[in-house]
C-alpha cells in the first residue's frame, strides 16, 4: 500500500517496486485495489497507464468531496452557494494561470479535454490561416484542422531536424498571412521531448502562431507558457491527476475573442435581442465566457485547479526523478528479452518523460497486453496510441493496417498489430 514502502505485493513480478511514499508527495487513489491472476493469486494491481490517464489524486477528491456539498450553479445565481461556486470557478481559472505561467491577457478556458482544447482552437483560425503539424503527433492535433490548408510535416529523427523542417516549411509558405503550428511536448507513444522553446521561436520568427498540446507534457514537467514563449497549451484534467471531464485552453485572447463561439447558447451571449426582420441576433461575450456556453462543468474545473496546485506545490522533481528510476529499470528488464525494441525518434538516449513503447518480436502488443494483466496484474495500453502515422513510421512501415484508436477489443486477433506501452506517475 501507500505507506508500506518495503515488499513488492505477493505475486507481483520482479521489478514491481512500490514506490517509497516518502520519495512520492502525491498519493493516488487506488493503489490498494488487488486483482485477480489467471494464475490462482491475486496482486495489487500496478496501473502503469497513466499516459491513458493518471489515476486522481486523493487530495483532488478530498478537495472535491469537500466542496460538494456547497456546489451551485454559477454566473447567475444571487444566492451563497451561486455566488460562492462561481468565485470558486473564476478562482480556478486563476490557479491554472499561475500553474501554467500564463501572461496578463491571456484567457484560461475550461473544455472537456485536450482533444475538445484544440478543436476549439481550431474554429479560431483567422479566415485563410494555414495550420503546420507534424504527422507524429496525437490524432487530436493531427485531425481538427478541418478547413484549414494544413501542411503535414515529416517524422523527424532529432530535435534539430523538427526545427530545421519547420522553419523551411515555414520560408516557403505564403508571406504575411496567419498561420498556426501545433505541436507536442512529450509524445505519447515514445515519451521524448519535443523542442518547444525552439519551435516557437522559428514559428514566432516567420509570423506564425503556436499551440503547445502540453497533454503528456504537463503531468510530468513544468510547463511556463510565457517562459516557451508558446501562444497558447492545451491539457486534459484526466492525464494529470483529476477525474475525467474537464480540460483546459489557455493563452492568448485575441484569436478566441474574435472568433464565434464554440457553441453557441446562454452563457456565451450577452445580450439577445429580436431583429427587425424577424430574426434573432446575439452579442457575445469577449471573455472566456464566449466559448463556455451552457452550464459549467464547475466540479471537473476545481478538480483540475486542484490538481494543479497540489503539483505546483509537490514540485515535479521527486516525480521526474521517479519516472526517470522506473523508465531505466524498465528498459534493463526489456534489455533481457530478446527480440525487443524500444520505440524511438530522437534515439535511445533522448531525454524523454515516464512513457515507453515497446515491441516484442513475435509477440503482438495485445498479446503482451493481455498477459501482463492477466498473469501479473499491469495494466499497459496496446496498439497504436491514437498516433498512426508516428507508430507506423517507427515500426518501419511494417505495420499492417492497425487497429482502431479506441476499439473495443476484440478478440479475432483484429487488434494483432501495434507496440505495448507503459507510462508512469505519482503512485507508481
Ligand atoms: N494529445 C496527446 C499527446 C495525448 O496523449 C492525448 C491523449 O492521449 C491527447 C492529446 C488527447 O487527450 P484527451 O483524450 O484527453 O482529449
Amino acid at each position: 500500500g501507500a505507506d508500506s514502502p518495503a515488499a513488492a505485493p505477493a505475486g507481483a513480478p520482479a521489478g514491481h517496486v512500490p514506490a517509497p511514499a516518502a520519495v512520492l508527495p502525491l498519493p493516488v487513489l487506488g493503489r490498494d485495489v488487488t486483482v485477480p491472476l489467471v494464475t490462482g493469486g491475486e496482486a495489487v494491481y500496478a496501473a502503469l497507464d497513466y499516459a491513458a490517464s493518471a489515476p486522481a489524486l486523493q487530495r483532488v477528491w478530498d478537495d472535491v468531496a469537500a466542496y460538494a456539498p456547497y456546489y451551485g450553479s454559477v454566473h447567475r445565481g444571487a444566492g451563497y452557494l451561486s455566488r460562492l461556486s462561481t468565485e470558486l470557478l473564476e478562482d480556478s481559472r486563476r490557479t491554472v494561470a499561475e500553474f501554467l505561467g500564463c501572461r496578463p491577457g491571456d484567457q484560461v478556458v475550461f473544455t472537456r479535454s485536450t482533444t475538445d482544447s484544440l478543436n476549439l482552437l481550431a474554429r479560431t483560425l483567422p479566415a485563410g490561416c494555414e495550420v503546420f503539424v507534424f504527422e507524429t503527433e496525437h490524432h487530436a492535433a493531427l485531425l481538427p484542422w478541418r478547413g484549414a490548408r494544413v501542411t503535414y510535416l515529416e517524422a523527424p529523427r532529432t530535435p534539430a531536424a523538427a526545427v530545421e523542417a519547420l522553419e523551411r516549411a515555414l520560408v516557403d509558405r505564403e508571406p504575411y498571412g496567419p498561420a498556426l503550428v501545433c505541436v507536442t511536448g512529450a509524445s505519447n507513444v515514445t515519451g521524448e521531448l519535443w523542442p518547444v522553446r525552439e519551435l516557437a521561436a522559428a514559428a514566432h520568427a516567420h509570423g506564425a502562431r503556436i499551440v503547445l498540446d502540453a497533454a503528456q507534457l504537463a503531468p510530468h514537467h513544468p510547463v511556463d507558457v510565457a517562459e516557451l514563449d508558446v501562444d497558447w497549451v492545451a491539457f486534459s484534467g484526466h492525464k494529470l491527476y483529476a477525474p475525467f471531464g474537464a480540460g483546459v485552453l489557455a493563452g492568448r485572447a485575441d484569436w478566441l475573442r474574435e472568433a464565434e463561439p464554440y457553441l453557441a447558447g446562454g452563457g456565451a451571449s450577452r445580450s439577445v435581442a429580436r431583429r427587425a426582420d424577424g430574426g434573432v441576433e446575439a452579442l457575445w461575450h469577449t471573455t472566456e465566457a464566449r466559448h463556455e456556453a451552457g452550464s459549467p462543468n464547475v466540479i471537473g474545473a476545481y478538480a483540475v485547479a486542484s490538481a494543479c496546485r497540489a503539483l505546483r506545490e509537490a514540485g515535479f522533481d521527486a516525480l521526474v526523478a521517479r519516472e526517470r528510476e522506473l523508465v531505466e529499470r524498465v528498459r534493463e528488464g526489456l534489455a533481457r528479452v530478446p527480440g525487443v525494441r524500444v520505440l524511438s525518434l530522437f534515439g535511445d538516449d533522448a531525454p524523454r518523460v515516464g512513457v515507453l513503447s515497446f515491441t516484442v518480436e513475435g509477440w503482438s502488443g495485445a498479446h503482451l497486453a493481455a498477459a501482463l494483466s492477466a498473469e501479473y496484474g499491469i495494466g499497459v495500453r496496446d496498439g497504436l496510441f491514437c498516433a498512426h502515422p508516428l507508430v507506423r513510421a517507427l515500426l518501419g512501415g511494417s505495420e499492417r493496417e492497425p487497429a482502431e484508436c479506441g476499439a473495443p477489443r476484440a478478440g479475432s486477433g483484429e487488434r494483432a498489430a501495434g507496440a505495448v506501452r507503459v507510462s508512469f506517475g505519482a503512485g507508481t
